[in-house]
Order: structure tokens, then C-alpha cells, then sequence
């Protein structure tokens, strides 16, 4: 008997992909990965806690368990006018085996129940055809299939590739440096072995052979004195996104599918887990019946917030490099540069303060699904949240009330966190603008 089409599919069996068809597995829908044969990427990858916190299923923890090399014990920033240190003694990052990473959570998917289609796919619509002309009609459709096809950039950032290298370094620590073309990562996993990336512009390596790109790979290792030589296929690496993260009503784009970060703020793993997590939430609420209108504010309100975030961190990663004043980075501080938030306010407690705007209704995840509830506007950030530290958006409404001198309002909040709680959701507050001057 023929299996039953699936409710669930989720096209591309990336980190993305692969963590949202278990989450949905192991929740009970009937899910489906559809995803070419492919060989993954062979190349360490860092993963800071944040990630390593959204790997809070049992699978996605044996999936990190068997995937992280080392724990990066020590930075070395050449990036700035002098070369930086920093020993890292807590919330260190994973280096992690992209390779077998992506190998695990495909396993530990299928193992929770979800099914494998060895194929590629397009979507028609709401539609998904497969290679062989099948059709699938699913409630739901995760489009995980990783960053072609995006072109959406921030003006004044450049389209970057990665050139892979090996190299020699005994020091066991991740670099980060400058170099006269881009700037490179490397880090050192089990036996010395370094792996890294040459991040440079995409046309400074369009039509170079091998053996040309080879070359420029080797002189810039050689200039952070480095030995190493190039290995594998360049790969895209600028920061790049999708308009929309719902082209169509039942259609949720995740991963770099959504937002491909670059490298140079780092993230790209935390993000496609992160909306790996929320996808599949939303794609649950839409199986069950819940509320289509609050699923698709949901996704769009934080791929909004998430572009915004993406671009703030790139655009100050390349503006902080001081070290080198020629070739790439000449070109980068000639770029005009986006507008970013307004910078961080400092606290002044005699100066009269009110919310920016008032509680308005937002959707937002709740216990694995999405529905509409009481929020706080972050106007910076487009963020909308029904928390801010443990104080919920009602509480803190309520707390806030008249506008009052900032001190005022820290001793209101004072009557149900800590101190140094109340400053630190106040400065949030302010960083992200929901509170202003009045
Ligand atoms: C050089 C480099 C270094 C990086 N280093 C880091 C780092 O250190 N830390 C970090 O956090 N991030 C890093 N990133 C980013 C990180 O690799 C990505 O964010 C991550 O791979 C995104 O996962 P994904 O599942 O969304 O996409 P992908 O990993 O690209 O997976 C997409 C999947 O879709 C499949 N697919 C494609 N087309 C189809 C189709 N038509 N039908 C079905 N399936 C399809 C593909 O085969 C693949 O399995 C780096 C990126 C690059 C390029």
C-alpha cells in the first residue's frame, strides 16, 4: 500500500531542515525531508552557547555530542590597530564537523520518524514536485534549501566568497585577522589540524583558476604568518536574505534559505537553528488549525528583526578593522554605509521617561506554538516581545505606567526583580527604544 503524502515537508536536509523535521517528528506529524544526495561541507564551524542551548532536544544533543571537536579555549584578533588575546574561561564556543553534524541530525530526524526522499524538489505554489513528477499537497512547507537564490544585500556591504584552506597551527586557537584582500578565520581541531576560510569580494576571485586562487589563499595566510594551502570549492559567503520569509500562506523559509549571514558576524548555525525552532512551531500551529494570521506575522516580524540584526552586526564587524588601511578595506570604508539604530542612550534617572508605544497584540510563541499575545514594541529592532527578563509585557506595562523620572521607574521595577535586574531590562528597554524621552 502506498505510504500516505506527507503534512509536513520540509525541502533540504541542512542543519535547518534537519533539526525542524525532528522537532516536528518527535511532536507526532507525519514529516517528510526532501533533499538531494549530497557530500556536506567539510569544514570545522564555530558554535557559541546560544547555539549550543537551541540543541535542547535529546537528538539534537547526541547530533552536537558526536559533531564537536574542541571547545575553543583562546582568540587571537588581528584585526584592530594591535593584535588581541582573549582567553575564553566561560561560554566558550564548539568547534564543530560540519560534515558529520549535518550526517547526525539527518539520523537522529529519521530515527524520531521523519521520512527521507532522496531528491530535489521545486516548489509549484503550495505545491512541491518532486524529481521523479510526483506532487505533494502538504498543510505545511519548510523551505530549508540553504542560501541560492537569495539576493537581497544591504547596500555598502560586499558580495563575499569563502576559499577554503588547511593549514599548520600548533597554537590550538581561533584566529580572526585582516588581510590587504578580506580577512580570513582559522582554527585549530584535534591533532593541529587548522581549517579555515579566506573570506574576499566575489570579484576578486570571478575568473581566477585553481592555481591563481590557490595562490592568493597562500599569501594571505603567509601575511598572519601562517603556513597552509587552499583546499576544496570556493563557496558564497555575503550577507544575503529573502524579502519574505512566507511567499505564500503555507510556505515558512528557514536557515539561509531566509538569512544567510556572513561569516564575519558568525551566527549563520545559531540562526538555523533558532528558526529551525520557530518554523516548526508555526508550521504545528497551521497543522492543527491554529491561527494562519498570527503564523504569518510571527515569521515575518522576526525575519524583519533578524535582517535588521544582521545587517547591524556586519556593518560594525567591517567598520571596528583598523589594522589595514589598503586594497578591500579601502574599498569597504569608501562603501556609503546603511543607517543603523541610534546608539545605545546612557541612564540618566532624573530625566522623564515613557513607553514608546503602548501594549499592542503581537503573535508570539508560546509552549511550541504561535498565538496572538500581549507585547512590547521594540521600534529599534522591530522586535516584539512578551517578556522582557522575567517580567511579562502586561507586568511591565503596568509597572511602567505615567511617565516618570527613569529613577522612578527603576523603583517600580525594583518591587518585582532585583536591581540589577531593573537596570538591566531598563537598558534593554532603552537600547531598543521602547522607552523614550518625554
Ligand atoms: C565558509 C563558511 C564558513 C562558515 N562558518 C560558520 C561558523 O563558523 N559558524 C556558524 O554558525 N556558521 C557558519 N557559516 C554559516 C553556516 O554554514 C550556515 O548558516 C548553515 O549551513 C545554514 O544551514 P542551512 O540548513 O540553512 O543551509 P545548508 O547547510 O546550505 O543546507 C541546505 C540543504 O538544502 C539542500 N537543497 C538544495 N537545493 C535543494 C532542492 N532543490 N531540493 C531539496 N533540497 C535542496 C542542500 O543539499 C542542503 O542539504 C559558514 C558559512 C560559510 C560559507
Amino acid at each position: 500500500m502506498p505510504l500516505p503524502d506527507p503534512e509536513i515537508v520540509v525541502l533540504g536536509g541542512g542543519p535547518a531542515g534537519s533539526s525542524a523535521a525532528l522537532r516536528l517528528a518527535v511532536d507526532g506529524a507525519r514529516v517528510t525531508i526532501v533533499s538531494p544526495p549530497r557530500v556536506p561541507a567539510t569544514r570545522l564551524e564555530s558554535l557559541p552557547v546560544g547555539g549550543q542551548a537551541l540543541c535542547d532536544l535529546p537528538g539534537l544533543r547526541r547530533a552536537l555530542d558526536t559533531s564537536a571537536v574542541a571547545v575553543v579555549a583562546r582568540r587571537e584578533l588581528l584585526w584592530r590597530e594591535r593584535p588581541e588575546t582573549l582567553e575564553v574561561t566561560r561560554d566558550a564556543p564548539f568547534l564543530i564537523d560540519r560534515a558529520r553534524f549535518d550526517r547526525a541530525c539527518l539520523a537522529e530526524a529519521i530515527r524520531a520518524g521523519a521520512r527521507l526522499e532522496t531528491s530535489r524538489a521545486r516548489r509549484d505554489g503550495p505545491e512541491i514536485v518532486l524529481e521523479d513528477g510526483r506532487r505533494w499537497h502538504p498543510v505545511a512547507i519548510l523551505d530549508a534549501r540553504g542560501r541560492r537564490g537569495l539576493r537581497a544585500r544591504a547596500p555598502g556591504l560586499p558580495q563575499m566568497v569563502a576559499l577554503p584552506f588547511r593549514a599548520s597551527d600548533p597554537s590550538g586557537v581561533m584566529r580572526i585577522a585582516a588581510v590587504p584582500d578580506g580577512w580570513l578565520w582559522c582554527a585549530a581541531g584535534p591533532q593541529d589540524r587548522a581549517e579555515g576560510a579566506l573570506f574576499c569580494r566575489a570579484e576578486r576571485v570571478a575568473g581566477l583558476d585553481a592555481t591563481e586562487r590557490a595562490a592568493l589563499v597562500t599569501e594571505a595566510l603567509r601575511s598572519v604568518g601562517l603556513l597552509g594551502a587552499a583546499s576544496g570549492t570556493p563557496s558564497a559567503a555575503s550577507l544575503d536574505w529573502a524579502e519574505t520569509a512566507m511567499p505564500e500562506a503555507r510556505v515558512i523559509r528557514i536557515g539561509d534559505r531566509a538569512l544567510a549571514r556572513d561569516p564575519i558576524a558568525a551566527h549563520g548555525l545559531v540562526h538555523a537553528l533558532r528558526s529551525a525552532a520557530q518554523g516548526s512551531a508555526a508550521a504545528l500551529t497551521l497543522l492543527e488549525g491554529g491561527n494562519a494570521d498570527a503564523v504569518r506575522e510571527f515569521v515575518e516580524s522576526r525575519h524583519r528583526a533578524d535582517v535588521l540584526a544582521a545587517k547591524a552586526v556586519t556593518e560594525a564587524a567591517y567598520a571596528s578593522q583598523a589594522r589595514i588601511g589598503t586594497g578591500f578595506w579601502s574599498d569597504i570604508a569608501r562603501d556609503p554605509r546603511p543607517e543603523t539604530a541610534s546608539p545605545p542612550q546612557d541612564i540618566d534617572v532624573t530625566r522623564r521617561y515613557a513607553l514608546a508605544a503602548p501594549l499592542s497584540r503581537g503573535a508570539a510563541l508560546i509552549e511550541g506554538r504561535i498565538r496572538w499575545s500581549p507585547v512590547i514594541e521594540f521600534p529599534a529592532s522591530a522586535r516584539r516581545a512578551t517578556h522582557v527578563g522575567a517580567l511579562r509585557a502586561e507586568t511591565l506595562t503596568r509597572l511602567i505606567g505615567p511617565p516618570a523620572p527613569l529613577g522612578a521607574l527603576l523603583e517600580r521595577l525594583e518591587t518585582q526583580v532585583p536591581p540589577t535586574v531593573a537596570r538591566t531590562i531598563v537598558r534593554e528597554l532603552l537600547d531598543g527604544g521602547a522607552l523614550s524621552p518625554v
